[in-house]
């Protein structure tokens, strides 16, 4: 039987989504199921009980970096992100699958906005029930992030009103720290947000060292090249006042304030273990010591970096004077903490202005 979370919502397994599908006077009477599971198709669930069909007609469908799809998720052009449809006897029931995997490295975050909303819709008019396959991780995951956000709950405090429901309730280690980013930006997905793009540097991170070729939808737009086109454009509107990063030797701006990663001056960080910082220490710009800025990977970067190489130089696209590194095993910064990945700027390459 599904747990009954708070009125109209439920958490379960794979058999309370086969008794939500089949069932046609269940109790309670489902109206949404949200699937997520490893595959968006509904095979996933009738492969579970050989000799069933479940009736299934597709509304929407959502591939990243497609039309609908979040632009700077940190997931690869083509994954499907959501699919929603009418399933079950007469197509009574709406719903939405939502493939993820239950690991550490899944990027549930990308996938949270989606599946909050729909519990929302759902809930206004009728029983929403939110499954993976265990009923233990993933579905417990989406749960607690719900509970944080309507109930402005904190992380621990959302995990243990579902615990009490439900024992088994244990999202993995990595949907926890996820769990807590989205906590710390204010129960939503701010994917301009330093930790955000902190998360997002250390998935790809990941994605290398698991040997995943990287191409450049994971560089963040050149701020050299949007400046020059805005700035002729837009005179009249109200210019931002924002620090800019400039080749020390040709003036070319080859990052800005929002591309700057930062760290911690002095903490040790090991290697891919964001997540394992101390709390109580938010990343603050108390690097004025540091002799080197950690940026995201930006556009310019791009031949230095898609050969796939550990290492290399980064160097100016204009004038061709290094700047500095990049390591996805990370570099120390002489304040000693690491930063893992990492695209270096060296300070004294740089002049820092405002524009
Ligand atoms: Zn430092
Ligand atoms: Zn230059």
């Amino acid at each position: 039987m599904p747990y009954l979370v708070r009125e109209r919502l439920y958490f379960g397994g794979i058999k309370d989504a086969i008794a939500a599908l089949t069932e046609s006077s269940s109790t309670p009477d489902f109206t949404h199921v949200l699937s997520v599971v490893s595959s968006a198709s509904i095979s996933f669930i009738t492969d579970c009980r050989p000799g069933l069909e479940i009736p299934t007609e597709e509304v929407l469908r959502v591939v990243a970096g497609e039309e609908g799809a979040a632009p700077t998720a940190a997931v690869p052009p083509g994954t499907l992100m959501r699919v929603v449809e009418r399933a079950g006897h007469g197509l009574r029931v709406t719903r939405m699958a939502v493939p993820l995997r239950d690991t550490e490295e899944a990027d549930l975050l990308d996938r949270l906005e989606p599946c909050l909303e729909f519990i929302d819709e759902g809930r206004k008019v009728g029983n929403v029930l939110v499954h993976c396959f265990a009923g233990v991780s993933r579905s417990a995951s989406i749960i607690v992030a719900y509970l944080m956000r309507a109930e402005q709950k904190s992380l621990e405090e959302a995990l243990e009103a579902l615990k009490e429901i439900s024992e088994s309730a244990c999202p993995n280690d990595g949907f926890l720290d996820q769990l807590k980013l989205f906590e710390e930006m204010g129960f939503k997905v701010d994917t301009s947000s330093p930790l955000y793009k902190r998360f997002r540097l250390k998935l790809l991170g990941q994605s290398y060292i698991s040997g995943e070729k990287i191409s450049s939808y994971m560089f963040e737009d050149d701020p050299g090249l949007s400046l020059e086109s805005g700035s002729c454009q837009d005179s009249s509107k109200v210019e931002q006042r924002k620090t800019a990063y400039r080749c020390r030797k040709c003036r070319r701006v080859i990052a800005v304030e929002g591309n700057v990663i930062s760290h911690v001056p002095g903490e040790g960080e090991s290697c891919f273990d964001w997540n394992r910082r101390k709390s109580g220490h938010p990343y603050n710009n108390k690097e004025h010591g540091c002799s080197s800025l950690f940026v995201e990977p930006l556009k310019w970067m791009t031949p230095a970096v898609e050969d796939g190489a550990l290492e290399g130089k980064l160097s100016c696209i204009h004038c061709g004077a290094r700047l500095g590194y990049f390591n996805w095993s990370g570099i120390q910064c002489n304040c000693g903490s690491w930063v893992t990945p990492a695209f270096q700027i060296v300070k004294s390459k740089v002049d820092i202005s405002t524009i």
